[in-house]
């Protein structure tokens, strides 16, 4: 059996050995960027769910990621990865479908025999049916994105609630599964939404690993995110939206996969890592 390793990171510190699932959810604190240490809820850096190499992290830089607290994985359907002893990871498109992307990135994963998962969100649903059939029908995971991509923690129950609805119902017309996974915009969801999801009987997913693909990073730059950040039970977080500068990302997948399956690691969706079913 061929175990991941860690690239140049340092032994899991000894906080983590009592928490591996945080560890494993928010990376080795030390490695973040200093200029973004600051008190939140624990006495160590949390806010982001992922570690960037340095590299990436330019001066000045937003970087985007969590501030939730480690309370909502307990206490909701709530997540940022999954176990850790399996050698399964998830590769998952946000923002899409499109015209351009989504099919390539389709192609990829067919060739490599690869299932993931798309967050999709509800007014591209409606613009490209075509789109979210093929990627329903060749096995693949879809999950909501609501609809248009507003920032959740700014708008009215009513409004959070019709975001995920209109979505759910339009993906349902289509593949006809409501989907049980949801991935917040932004990753910005509040304490009351998480409940109130968890109660419809969703799973609220974020990510360990931000590619940053959008920024419109290249292939190498890519790959090198996600092999120095890896775990068993990553989640990794690509696009797959219209309009974007997305070609890098779709070629990395031709590294990323055989990469990692090279060391062994399964590509599953995120009902399978999570041994649960694609619908709610
Ligand atoms: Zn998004």
């Amino acid at each position: 059996m061929y175990y991941f390793h860690l690239q140049g990171r340092s032994p899991m510190p000894a906080f983590f050995q009592e928490y591996p699932y945080y560890y494993l959810q928010h990376g080795v604190p030390e490695l973040y960027y200093p200029q973004y240490r600051g008190a939140y809820y624990l006495p160590f850096q949390t806010n982001y769910n992922h570690v960037l190499p340095r590299s990436y992290v330019r001066e000045g830089q937003n970087i985007r990621g969590s501030w939730t607290p480690f309370s909502w994985v307990e206490n909701y359907a709530y997540a940022f990865s999954g176990p850790y002893n399996k050698a399964e990871v998830a590769l998952t498109f946000d923002d899409g479908p499109d015209l351009v992307f989504t099919p390539l990135i389709l192609d990829k994963l067919k060739n490599y025999g690869v299932k993931a998962t798309f967050f999709l969100l509800g007014e591209n649903v409606e613009k490209y049916p075509e789109v979210v059939k093929r990627i329903a029908v060749e096995g693949h995971v879809i999950g909501n994105h609501t609809y248009n991509h507003p920032n959740l923690t700014e708008v009215s129950d009513e409004e959070y609630q019709s975001q995920l609805q209109r979505t759910d119902k339009l993906i349902q017309q289509l593949v006809g599964y409501s989907p049980k996974f949801f991935r917040p915009s932004y990753g910005a969801i509040k304490e009351n939404q998480v409940k109130w999801a968890t109660e419809q009987g969703m799973m609220v997913i974020q990510w360990s690993i931000d590619t940053l693909d959008w920024q419109g990073l290249r292939a190498e730059e890519i790959t090198d995110t996600v092999m120095a950040n890896v775990l068993p039970g990553s989640i990794i977080l690509q696009h797959s939206g219209p309009g974007g500068k997305l070609q890098g990302s779709v070629d990395a997948l031709d590294r990323i996969i055989p990469q990692l399956q090279s060391k062994e690691a399964r590509f599953v969706t995120l009902p399978t890592m999570f041994g649960t079913t694609k619908e709610k």
